[in-house]
């Protein structure tokens, strides 16, 4: 057999995604400025980051970076184990435990780094991962990468989990799941999904980086608002790089296998600490996001009013009270369409496209801000109403 060509390979595969709009474009942001932001020259505002409670430019949080910087460098320098361990890396681990209530922390580099290490951690060939079918994709890397079985079930179907847990008796058992879907905005069964995994002898794992700061009343995420304890959800990760506003990501469990996974785990061992001044960043982000209830009301406020007006235009919603309101399209190039006439409209909001959603479920995902202004909603359903008429209209040319 001769050699192909990795060439030919890269460019048949880059024609496919040109001919099923499939491409990703990657756009440059020039200047954010809260809610608003520069992009190629034109500016928007973002219905499209995960900055939930508008922590990443708060004046306490860019201070304490600055502070800690200025004192401590801009690096990791070395991994957690070697030199890069910092008393600020413990602070944020502390608080971040007293937060969620579990007795340990341990950050990482980021969320995905964090679950590739939780899986592979606990999990090895013999072993078993069964996950939620629209998990995040690295939680799905992550059994991928352990060499454990992969078994999904379907959306939210906690008899859909038993049924795959019990069709895999051996070895030891994961059930992982999102806490908030990050693509849909709903909220895993989590209690539901606890006796399962009490029942079935497995590590229940909850990602819960779209939950953390901004489900429960003080923002402790989605675990802590279905009153599960660290025994049932025995590890869940938090991120740092969503509502906290800063980058990097913090799982949270019992000492056991924190410890285990501070000494096992190769994402963690062998990868450069966060650097301190992010760690600062972050412990006045939680203190803000733990204090400021504000937020997270205004939050309920502006998701309530967007499901309301969205709806009552006619435009397809998802049973979602979190601020990730997906608007359903069905059709990739829609989808993208319609993202094109927002940003001409002034709105940023993300066209979001299989792999990451199944065939068939192309969406605008927007995503709310404590930073948002009831007029902005309002404005963007406007737009979005316009950004559909006229993507209708382009469909029915293309079919003439
Ligand atoms: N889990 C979920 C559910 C996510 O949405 C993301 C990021 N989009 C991650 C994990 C990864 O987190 P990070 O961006 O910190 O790598």
């Amino acid at each position: 057999m001769a050699r192909a060509s990795w060439r030919e390979r890269i460019e048949t595969a880059r024609l496919a995604r040109v001919a099923t709009a499939r491409s990703r474009i990657r756009r440059t942001v020039t200047h954010r400025d809260g809610a608003r932001c520069v992009v190629d020259g034109r500016e928007l505002l973002n219905f499209c980051s995960n900055d939930y409670l508008g922590l990443s430019q708060h004046y306490a949080v860019v201070g304490a970076l600055q502070d800690a910087a200025s004192r401590e460098g801009a690096g990791g320098l070395g991994s957690h184990l070697v030199c890069g361990h910092h008393t600020l890396h413990d602070q944020l681990e502390k608080e971040l435990a007293d937060w969620l209530g579990t007795p340990r922390a341990l950050l990482f580099g980021s969320g995905y780094l964090a679950n590739l290490a939780v899986v592979q951690a606990v999990l090895g060939d013999e072993d078993v991962c069964v996950q939620d079918r629209l998990n995040h994709a690295s939680l799905i890397d992550a059994a991928r990468l352990a060499g454990c079985r992969l078994r999904r079930y379907p959306h939210n179907d906690p008899e859909g989990a038993i049924r795959q847990l019990r069709g895999m008796p051996d070895g030891v058992a994961m059930l992982a799941t999102d806490g908030v879907f990050s693509m849909d905005g709903d909220i895993a069964p989590l209690r539901e999904l606890a006796l399962v995994a009490r029942v079935q002898n497995a590590l229940l794992y909850v990602d819960d980086a779209h939950g953390v700061g901004v489900v429960g009343p003080d923002g402790q995420g989605s675990v802590a608002e279905a009153r599960l304890s660290v025994e049932q959800v025995p590890l869940q990760l938090a991120t740092l790089g969503k509502a906290l506003g800063g980058y990097g990501a913090a799982v949270l469990g019992d000492h056991a296998l924190i410890e285990h996974l501070a000494e096992t785990a190769r994402p963690y061992l062998y990868t450069t600490a966060l650097p301190p001044a992010q760690a600062a960043a972050s412990l006045a982000a939680v203190k803000l996001a733990r204090s400021e209830h504000w937020r997270r009301e205004k939050l309920v406020e502006l998701a309530a009013r967007f499901r309301e007006r969205a709806r009552s235009a006619g435009l397809a919603l998802l049973p979602s009270d979190t601020p990730i309101q997906p608007v359903m399209v069905g059709d990739d190039a829609r989808a993208l369409s319609m993202a094109a006439a927002l940003e001409r409209f002034g709105y940023w909001v993300a066209a979001i496209r299989p792999p990451t959603v199944p065939e068939g479920r192309a969406r605008l995902r927007v995503t709310l801000s404590a930073l948002h202004a009831t007029a902005d909603v309002d404005g963007l359903v406007e737009a979005l109403l316009r950004a559909r008429d006229r993507a209708e209209a382009e469909a029915r040319i293309a079919a003439i």
